[in-house]
């Protein structure tokens, strides 16, 4: 059963007991919690969560849906449900690694809200709203930085790049969320993608189904499944996140044909365990989500001290994999400062490799050999299916370390190293 908003807070929301009005997520948008004195009306804060939401406010947004407070425990400040959404005063301690923009995601964009990283795939960001802020919210430069829709003339612009661009077969709608602007305007754009002969896939960026669940209407999934294939990824950080409306909005996507993935961020205190997150995981695939990624946290301003380290997100992907179903585990994944985008990380399980075997471990500590293929004897050898030229070609397309590899070079060297510049250029 769903608690009522009214359990905690009698009477401080017109409206709350009325389920068509807390069904309907213009309600839930419209009733958003975005000043201290509507948070002390619904919920007994702590004098430091007082303190931080009266700090904090004067640097970055705040805004809670009805649902999602009605989720947070009243009892308990370090509740992962209270934590995500209520600013603390550490956000106001700067970091000395912090940045505005970590991963250079408005250097890499061609044209403004659009950031085109990897060869295939763009990241269009087509609003900064959200329906809750998250307090360790990686994209905090944006998201709300006016709390509006992006103009016309900036969506029509981005679509123009990805028509013309036709190595982007992969678009993904973010914000903000995704899922903020009206069903019109999504289908508007949508549909234009949709007509873009390289245009094979859309995803959407959302967390709504998670702080917004009346967002995925039945309108919003028919209007949807027109478009497909689409696929949705949402953020589930902590398993009392799944509750009957954030399950039964994944349902209702899942039932439209839409895969739906989950992306969590590794947050301090809040599920960097893994008992957390193993239930976190497993109560996920059985609302047919998919944990896709665990993102370490970001570099990004006053998120510090949600933030922990490489070695306990190793530690997690070290308690999954193996020990519970494969579909279960996500990449781990560190987004590189700079602009580097996602490096998977993952504990060693490759102990040794030499031209003619292979030792690894496994889950339990088992150490076994894997012996790599040897030639065939040249008279019973099937011939290559791929053409000498072919693989010629091949070679020559070899990149990065593979380069090295292929023998094409013999090193691979940052640009303009220093060590080169000191006089050995000539010879
Ligand atoms: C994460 C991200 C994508 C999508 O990456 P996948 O690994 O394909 O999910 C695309 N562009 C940018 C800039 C991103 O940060
Ligand atoms: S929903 Fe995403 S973009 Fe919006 S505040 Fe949360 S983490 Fe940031």
């Amino acid at each position: 059963m769903t608690i009522r908003f009214e359990d905690i807070a009698e009477g401080a929301l017109q409206g709350a007991s009325e389920p068509e009005k807390w069904d309907d997520w213009h309600w839930q948008l419209r009733n958003k919690i975005t000043k201290l004195d509507e948070l002390k009306r619904a919920l007994d804060l702590t004098a430091d969560e007082v303190a931080g939401v009266e700090a904090t406010l004067t640097k970055f947004r705040m805004a809670i849906t009805p649902y999602w407070l009605s989720l947070m425990d009243p009892h308990d400040p370090h509740c992962p449900i209270r934590r995500q959404a209520i600013p603390s005063q550490s956000e106001l301690h700067q970091a000395s690694s912090d940045m505005r923009d970590p991963l250079h995601e408005d250097v890499d964009s061609p044209v403004p809200h659009l950031t085109h990283r990897y060869p295939d795939r763009v990241l269009f960001l087509i609003t900064d709203q959200c329906a809750m802020y998250c307090r360790h919210c990686t994209r905090r430069r944006v998201a709300g930085a006016t709390d509006a829709a992006v103009p016309q003339n900036a969506i029509d612009r981005a679509i123009a790049y990805i028509e013309k661009t036709t190595e982007v077969r992969d678009v993904l709608l973010s914000g903000g969320d995704a899922l903020l602007v009206s069903d019109d305007r999504l289908e508007r754009i949508i549909s234009r993608l949709r007509a873009i002969d390289h245009v094979e896939i859309i995803r959407l960026g959302t967390r709504a189904p998670v702080v917004l669940p009346q967002r995925v209407t039945d309108d919003l999934c028919t209007m949807l499944k027109r478009y497909h294939p689409l696929w949705v990824n949402v953020q589930f950080n902590h398993p009392k996140e799944i509750t009957p409306a954030s399950a039964a909005a994944c349902t209702r996507l899942a039932d439209a044909g839409i895969p739906v993935g989950n992306q969590s961020v590794l947050l301090r205190g809040i599920n960097d365990s893994p008992t957390v997150m193993r239930r976190l995981v497993h109560d996920l695939l059985k609302i047919r989500v998919r944990p896709y990624y665990l993102y370490q946290c970001d570099l990004s301003q006053g998120i510090e001290h949600f933030r922990t380290s490489v070695g306990k997100g190793l530690e997690i992907i070290e308690s999954l994999r193996g020990h519970t179903s494969g579909l279960a585990v996500p990449t781990y994944v560190l987004d590189a400062p700079g602009g580097g985008g996602k490096v998977p990380l993952a504990p060693q399980y490759l102990l040794l490799r030499t031209e003619k075997k292979v030792v690894v471990r496994n889950y339990e500590g088992v150490i076994s050999v894997y012996a790599e293929p040897e030639p065939v004897p040249p008279d019973l050898a099937v011939p290559d299916p791929v053409s000498s030229t072919e693989q010629q070609q091949r070679q020559q397309r070899a990149e990065g370390i593979y380069a090295l590899l292929s023998g094409d070079r013999i090193s691979l060297e940052p640009h303009d190293l220093k060590r080169k510049r000191r006089g050995g250029e000539t010879g």
